[in-house]
C-alpha cells in the first residue's frame, strides 16, 4: 500500500503524465486547481446584458423594468439572477454536470455564482443560502444534487468574506413530489406541475431569514417560484434566486 506521505508527489508525477485538460478546449490546467474549465472559455460564456427582467433576468429586447410574464404574475421570489444564458456550451456542460457526473464543474459554476452575486449588491442582505432540493428517488438515482453541490462550494469559496452565511440543511426543505419532468411542458403546465412539490419540514431555520436559493439553470422560473412560495408561507423574509444559466 503506498505510504499517505507519497501521495501527493504520485498525483504530481501523474499529472506530468496525465495533465487534467480544460473540458472544454483541452488546455493544460495546473494540477492543484480545482477547476474543470480554464479561464478563457469561462470568459466566452455569453452574459445577460441589459434589457432585462428586473424580478426574472429574463433577456429582453427592449427597455422595460420587467418581463410579460413577471407582468401578468409577480413571482414569489424577490429576484432572479442567473451568471450566464443557457446556450452553447454551457447547456452541454450543464448536462454534463447533472447527468453525466461531470461534479467537478461544480467549482467552476460556483465560481461563476460568486461572481454574479458580487455584481448584484441587494444580495449583501443575504442571511442563508438554500440549494433547491431533489425528491428522495432523484437523489438515489444521480448520486448527487448538483444545486447542493453548487451551494456548497458557493460558500466555501466565500467563507474568508462572509462567515455570517449559514448554509440550511437538506430536511428543511423537501421535494415531496415526484413531478413528472418538465421539458415538454408548457409555462402554464410547469407552474401547475410544480404546484405543492415542495414542503417546509422545519419553519426554524427560514423564520424572518432572508435566504438565497441556488440551482443550476432558471428556465421558466416555476421551481424557484414554487420553492420561494412554500419558504414565504411558512415565515422566511424574503426570497431571492441565483442560478448558473438563465433560459
Ligand atoms: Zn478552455
Ligand atoms: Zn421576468
Amino acid at each position: 500500500m503506498l505510504s499517505l506521505k507519497l501521495k501527493p508527489y504520485i498525483k504530481a508525477l501523474l499529472n506530468c503524465f496525465y495533465p487534467k485538460q480544460c473540458l472544454l478546449c483541452k488546455t493544460k490546467l495546473m494540477f492543484d486547481e480545482d477547476n474543470a474549465l480554464c479561464q478563457n472559455c469561462i470568459n466566452t460564456f455569453k452574459k445577460i446584458q441589459e434589457p432585462y427582467c428586473g424580478l426574472c433576468h429574463f433577456q429582453l429586447s427592449e427597455k422595460k423594468d420587467v418581463c410579460f410574464n413577471c407582468l401578468e404574475k409577480k413571482p414569489c421570489f424577490q429576484l432572479n439572477r442567473s451568471s450566464t444564458h443557457f446556450t452553447h456550451p454551457v447547456k452541454n456542460l450543464i448536462h454534463d454536470f447533472k447527468y453525466r457526473g461531470k461534479e467537478r464543474l461544480a467549482h467552476d459554476f460556483a465560481q461563476m455564482l460568486v461572481q454574479s452575486y458580487k455584481n448584484f449588491p441587494i444580495f449583501n442582505q443575504i442571511e442563508a443560502i438554500l440549494p433547491v432540493p431533489l425528491h428522495t428517488k432523484t437523489l438515489k438515482t444521480r448520486g448527487y444534487n448538483q444545486a447542493k453541490l453548487l451551494a456548497q462550494n458557493f460558500l466555501t469559496l466565500l467563507k474568508n468574506e462572509k462567515k455570517e452565511l449559514a448554509l440550511i440543511e437538506d430536511h428543511v426543505l423537501i421535494r415531496a413530489q415526484l413531478t413528472p419532468s418538465q421539458t415538454l411542458l408548457s409555462r402554464q403546465e410547469r407552474f401547475k406541475n410544480m404546484e405543492n412539490a415542495f414542503q417546509v419540514q422545519d419553519s426554524i431555520p427560514i423564520l424572518s431569514k432572508n435566504i438565497l436559493l441556488i440551482d443550476d439553470v432558471t428556465t421558466t422560473g416555476a421551481t424557484l417560484n414554487a420553492c420561494a412560495k412554500i419558504l414565504m408561507e411558512k415565515g422566511a423574509k424574503n426570497v431571492f434566486a441565483l442560478t448558473v444559466a438563465r433560459d
